[in-house]
């Protein structure tokens, strides 16, 4: 399934790749920590790839490859630890996907905050199987566009705050923004 990033034009690429580059000259910038050290260390280049020319599917094509990825990983559900196995195709989808969006919705909020855009729209940019109940709350809603640009990673990182609202707003959320019509 295709995104539709309605503005992914040269403008709103410049933007994302200025914010990128801010979180990536930080002392801690994110990085997924299902990536294998070498996938780790080559994340970075790919990601800055996808967003000067790329998409999220040109992403999810670099990052398929197993040594990019470590093998299992450790969850907790219903404060029971176990371990589970990494499927690598459909984390480089999650991950691309993600990651690409994030970096969309900080570049263009900032793009239309720097042209004194104050308000946005919450839409779906990707079909999707299956997304989390919550995620209907957010379909079509008008946000402050500085909202959504200081939500940045607001739930996660640097610091865990789940009241803390986001688009994309969790993991499998397949929302984006758009100027409103
Ligand atoms: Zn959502």
């Amino acid at each position: 399934m295709k995104s539709d990033f309605e503005e992914l034009d040269d403008e709103t690429r410049k933007f994302m790749l200025q914010e990128f580059d801010i979180e990536q000259s930080s002392i801690n910038p994110y990085i997924s920590p299902r990536l294998s050290d070498i996938g780790k260390k080559i994340f970075p280049e790919l990601m800055k790839k996808a967003i000067i020319s790329g998409d999220a599917e040109s992403l999810e094509t670099s990052l398929r490859r197993q040594d990019y990825w470590k093998e299992k990983e450790v969850y907790t559900r219903n404060g029971v630890t176990k371990e589970r196995i990494i499927n690598y195709q459909q984390a480089s989808e999650q991950l691309a996907f993600s990651e690409f969006n994030t970096w969309y919705v900080r570049g263009l909020s900032k793009k239309l905050l720097t042209k004194g855009i104050e308000k946005c729209q919450v839409y779906r940019v990707k079909d999707a199987k299956w997304e989390p109940g919550d995620c209907s709350s957010h379909e079509g809603q008008i946000v402050d566009t500085k909202i959504i640009y200081d939500g940045h990673r607001a739930k996660y990182w640097p610091v865990i705050n789940k009241s803390a609202f986001s688009i994309p707003a969790q993991a499998g959320c397949h929302h984006s923004i758009r100027r409103v019509r």
